[in-house]
Formats: C-alpha cells, sequence, structure tokens
C-alpha cells in the first residue's frame, strides 16, 4: 500500500504567539522526526501549496476569506469585524501567517484528495485537522476548516460514502454541525462530555449518518476498544466507506493537560488497523495535541500504523536525542524521551 505524507515548512516558521497553546514546530517536529527514523523509506512525501481561493469558498464566505486575506496583510482589525468574525482574540490571535498557514492546512488535504484519485492509499497530513472552524468566522484556533472543505472536494468528484472520524478531545462542531443532515457523510465524533465547546450531546442518528459519543474524564484504551468493538465498528461496515478521514486530535490523551481523557496512543493505533481491514482510502491528520511530547510520538504512530511498520518502532540515538532537546515548560516522562509507543494498557 503507498502512503503519502504531505507537509509544507510554513508550519516551521509560522506562530500563533509566544503564549498560544498552539505549539511552535509541532507541526515540523513530526516531519522532521519522521526523517530520522527507517518508516521514512516507506513513504512519498509531498510539499503541497495552498488552496486557492474558489476552492476555499466551497464552505467558507466570501468576505470572511476576504477579511482574513486583508487582516494577515495588514496585521489589524476593526473592533467590528474581531467581534463578527472572531480573530483578533486570544484563541485566533493576527499572526504573520494566520491566513497562509490555514490554506495550506486545506492545499493539503486538496492534494490528499488529488493523491487519493491517484491510487494512493493512505495520506498523511499531520497539519491538517482544523474541525471547529467555521462558514463566517474562526473558531478555536482554526482560521479555515481545512477537513470541510476537503469533504465538499470529495463530493463534487462524486463520492458519496465519506467517513468522517474525530479522535480529538474536542467535539468536532465545525465538521459535523455542517454535514448534520447530509447522508453522503458519516460523522463520528468522540469527545470529553461538557469541554468547549460544550456541544456535541449524546446523538445516533443513522438516517443522517451522524454518531456523537461524549465521553466522561477518565475515558480510558478499555473503554475506547470496548466502544469501537461492540458499537462503532459495526456502524462503520454498514456505512461501507469509500473514503475515510480520520482527524487525531492528540488532546485526547494522557499527559495532555487540555482535557482529562486518559487514552494511551495504542488506541489510535488501533482505530487506524481496524479502519484499513474496512477502507484502503485513508486521510489521516492531525488536529488538537498540546503537549509536544506525546503528540509527536502519537502521530509518529500514527503514521508507522498506516505504513504498516514492524513494532516496537526502534530509536537510534539521534531520535532519543530530537526527543531531549524538546523545550516545553513542563519535564517529560522518562518513557516519553525513548519509546513511540505508550505502556501497554489493555492492548
Ligand atoms: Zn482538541
Amino acid at each position: 500500500m503507498s502512503v503519502a505524507f504531505i507537509y509544507n515548512d510554513i508550519y516551521r516558521y509560522s506562530n500563533f504567539g509566544n503564549y498560544h497553546p498552539v505549539l511552535p514546530k509541532r507541526i515540523s517536529n513530526v516531519y522532521d522526526f519522521t526523517q530520522l527514523l527507517n518508516i521514512r523509506n516507506n513513504l512519498n512525501f509531498f510539499f503541497n501549496d495552498v488552496a486557492d481561493f474558489n476552492t476555499l469558498e466551497l464552505f467558507h464566505s466570501k468576505d470572511y476569506l476576504e477579511v482574513l486575506i486583508e487582516t494577515e496583510k495588514s496585521q489589524k482589525i476593526s473592533k467590528d469585524n474581531s467581534k463578527k468574525y472572531n480573530l483578533g482574540t486570544t484563541s485566533n490571535p493576527i499572526f504573520k501567517e494566520m491566513f497562509r498557514r490555514h490554506a495550506t492546512s486545506t492545499g493539503a488535504l486538496v492534494l490528499a484528495v488529488d493523491l487519493i484519485e491517484k491510487n494512493y492509499n493512505y495520506i498523511f497530513s499531520p497539519g491538517s485537522g482544523a474541525h471547529h472552524g467555521k462558514v463566517n468566522m474562526a473558531s478555536g484556533f482554526c482560521y479555515l476548516n481545512d477537513i470541510a472543505v476537503s469533504i465538499l472536494v470529495l463530493k463534487l468528484k462524486g463520492y458519496n460514502k465519506i467517513l468522517y472520524f474525530d479522535m480529538d478531545a474536542h467535539y468536532g462542531d465545525g465538521v459535523i454541525d455542517y454535514f448534520k443532515y447530509d447522508s453522503d457523510v458519516f460523522t463520528i465524533s468522540i469527545h470529553q462530555e461538557d469541554l468547549w465547546p460544550r456541544t456535541g450531546l449524546y446523538k445516533e442518528d443513522l438516517k443522517n449518518n451522524i454518531l456523537n459519543l461524549p465521553v466522561k474524564r477518565g475515558f480510558n484504551d478499555y473503554q475506547f476498544k470496548k466502544l469501537i468493538d461492540k458499537n462503532i465498528f459495526k456502524k462503520i461496515d454498514k456505512f461501507r466507506p469509500q473514503i475515510v478521514l480520520m482527524q487525531m486530535g492528540a488532546d485526547c490523551l494522557i499527559g495532555d493537560k487540555m482535557s482529562a481523557l486518559e487514552l494511551s496512543n495504542n488506541s489510535m493505533a488501533y482505530i487506524i488497523r481496524k479502519i484499513k481491514i474496512l477502507c484502503d482510502k485513508i486521510i489521516v491528520m492531525g488536529g488538537g495535541g498540546y503537549n509536544p511530547w506525546v503528540t509527536l510520538r502519537a502521530w509518529i504512530y500514527n503514521l508507522a500504523e498506516l505504513v504498516g511498520a514492524d513494532y516496537p518502532l526502534t530509536l537510534d540515538k539521534h531520535a532519543i536525542e530530537f526527543l531531549k532537546n524538546i523545550n516545553y515548560n513542563s519535564k517529560p516522562k522518562d518513557f516519553w524521551l525513548n519509546s513511540i509507543q505508550d505502556k501497554p494498557n489493555i492492548f
């Protein structure tokens, strides 16, 4: 099976601001670290461009896109527009590449669709996954909704069995609320109950293909596996997806302080492995993830699972050095510095 890794260096040099939870280099770390691993030999690397305006307009309103582009240029926004478009706030600050960075993460998913059409099986785009973005405003660090745009591109190409699986601790409101009456798109979200944006109450509506599963604090691997095996997997099987998009926000993992969920990265690998049984076209993207080691290791593990590399993923001294050199405001656990897989819990 062929695997493509889509990347752009804009993630390295753009920055939401020094006190913003989205850490600089969280995406470039994934690219750089991959270069230190044997799985790089099983990957085809692609460096994408920004999505064009017309493509962004499939989902976003013209006025919002124009304001976003203008704000990037001028680096300022009026009070009215700030309120209307939710820009220039603590969550969605004005920064130098605020439009281009998100237009790039969208361009990556548009390229992903192209590559799928060219018979690539698995696509990995860690910089994508902005699931809170709204039609006419930014939300929750997401200025554009790269996922919704790419689903609309898929629909234009005639796909009518699209599965969106959202693992992020937060409810994927920007994507799910938009497609909730669209039976071509089956959306599944597992997220922490009562966590921002606090919508995404339990809902199972298989006529419209929507499954929202809020879970309690402390949700762990055992409960995750049970939920997949006893509930979700059968429903996905029945839907028979032509393509699966997976938002793998690493804030659902133990060690990420943005949520109180306690999954290990083995849960992520497990769901990717299960989905691979049912579908041979999968786009895996990033999303939330605010602890640099937890996030990096999780997404590397996701990538390895797509490649189907043998485990354990061995790290040489350069890879270990890389992990040691990551700076953060709290100390890493010892095993974060010398292994990719979390400690096996139930798997
Ligand atoms: Zn999140």
